[in-house]
């Protein structure tokens, strides 16, 4: 007989809900994502609602020259009246003409585009065609708020790069997920200090520098919402490195040293190189551990980093989890960060928002994290919010931002705390 010790949370139970949920849809990815792939636009087919959610969400950001617009879907392309793939290719070819510095075209699918079942992947293969030899690729994937919730719109972007990469056969480590160029910088500096140097990043920083991938590569995530992207890259060969995510010192440490040790960096260099920047950033850390021990907070399920970030504020800040919900539970990814969550957190997947609002009420927690729909009404009943989505805006990776990051969610308490004053 054997017996099998139970860590963390990794056999915990799961609440699991089904009912309406309150989140943003895939399109809200494209406002981190024009950032990051310098020469790619995003063209929604959409309606004048995603046009507005856009605009909204990127509001804050003023731009000579926006990456991403939508082609508007009127009464008559709705009704089946005009011929949508015409009218696409019309407005594909003057935004092209119009933006000789686009080398990479993302078609965006939305709920009405979705709804009239305007194919968008065949859209987009006519339009690559036409546009290839002028060096524009066209490619597709769905931001609709029927499908996917807003850190999906990432998932699946990446997933449409994968059949761009070409094959690669020396191996690689290969970094996943959108990060911002600082983090990227550091981590570079750090897996070279590893003395590892075959270190590619997807998506990359523009279209011509697209990674490989093959059986050599192994695949580093660091997103917890990337199921499909990963599933795509492993068909193409690569492997998964399982890992926390790099988020709070401990997280950024575990991280690092699963991709070097995967790549066969021996253990003693990998502690040389992590040693100054973990130390420093503990000591970062001192001030949000002070605020924001003994809190208690709650998770609404959004933008599936959830549970990292409960991992992080538990054990790092020594916050008290009343519950951490998540909308999705991707089990093969999220082993390593379920295992070092407090044994006997409450975990929810999916959400009945009426229910969850009525566990918030009764609990009465410090802190909610919730999306923008849910903060207003919370905050009128008195009670303390965080923005869900600001965790996706804002770089929160690595070592350097972990007290940035404890600082995001001391911010709200404190504010409440000079109200009361
Ligand atoms: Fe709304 Fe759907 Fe457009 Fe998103 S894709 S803004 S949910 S209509």
């Amino acid at each position: 007989m054997s017996i099998a010790l139970a860590r963390g949370c990794s056999d915990a139970p799961v609440l699991r809900e089904r009912g309406q949920r309150e989140v943003f849809c895939g399109l809200t990815g494209i406002v981190w994502l024009h950032r990051k792939i310098q020469d790619a636009f995003f063209l929604v087919v959409g309606s004048r609602t995603c046009a507005h959610l856009l605009q909204s969400a990127a509001g804050v950001m003023i731009f000579a020259e926006p990456r991403f617009a939508t082609a508007l879907m009127e009464e008559r392309d709705l009704a089946g009246l005009a011929d949508a793939h015409d009218e696409l290719d019309a407005v594909v070819a003057k935004l092209l003409k119009r933006r000789p510095d686009i080398r990479m075209l993302f078609l965006v699918g939305s709920c009405p585009s979705e709804v009239i079942k305007l194919d968008l992947g065949r859209a987009a293969q006519r339009l690559d065609g036409v546009h290839k030899a002028a060096g524009v690729r066209v490619l597709s994937y769905s931001g609709s708020g029927i499908e996917t919730t807003f850190t999906q719109g990432e998932d699946a972007c990446l997933a449409a790069l994968v059949p761009q990469m070409p094959r690669q056969d020396a191996p690689q480590l290969l970094v996943v997920g959108a990060l911002a160029e600082v983090v990227e910088d550091q981590f570079l500096r750090i897996f070279a200090a590893m003395g590892l140097g075959r270190v590619a990043f997807l998506p990359p920083r523009r279209a011509s520098e697209m990674p490989g991938v093959g059986a050599q590569t192994k695949m580093l995530l660091a997103q917890p919402f990337l199921a499909d992207t990963a599933r795509a890259l492993e068909s193409r060969g690569a492997q998964h490195i399982p890992a926390l995510f790099p988020l709070g010192v401990e997280g950024t440490t575990a991280w690092l040293t699963a991709g070097a040790a995967a790549m066969g960096v021996p253990a003693e260099r990998i502690r040389d190189a992590v040693e100054m920047p973990e130390t420093r950033a503990r000591l970062a850390l001192e001030r949000g551990r002070a605020e924001l021990g003994g809190k208690r907070i709650f998770f609404m399920p959004d933008s599936q980093l959830e549970i990292p970030l409960a991992r992080f504020l538990h054990n790092e800040l020594g916050m008290e989890l009343l519950e951490v919900g998540t909308p999705f539970l991707h089990r093969g990814h999220m082993t390593p960060e379920l295992e070092a969550l407090p044994a006997g957190t409450f975990l929810s997947e999916g959400q009945h928002v009426d229910r969850q609002l009525d566990r918030v009420r009764a609990a009465r927690p410090d802190l909610t994290v919730c999306g923008l729909g849910l903060a207003n009404p919370l905050e009128a009943e008195g009670m303390t919010t965080k923005w869900a989505i600001e965790l996706v805006f804002t770089p929160i990776q690595g070592y350097d931002q972990a007290a940035d990051l404890a600082e995001l969610f001391a911010r709200p308490l404190r504010r409440k705390a000079l109200l009361e004053v």
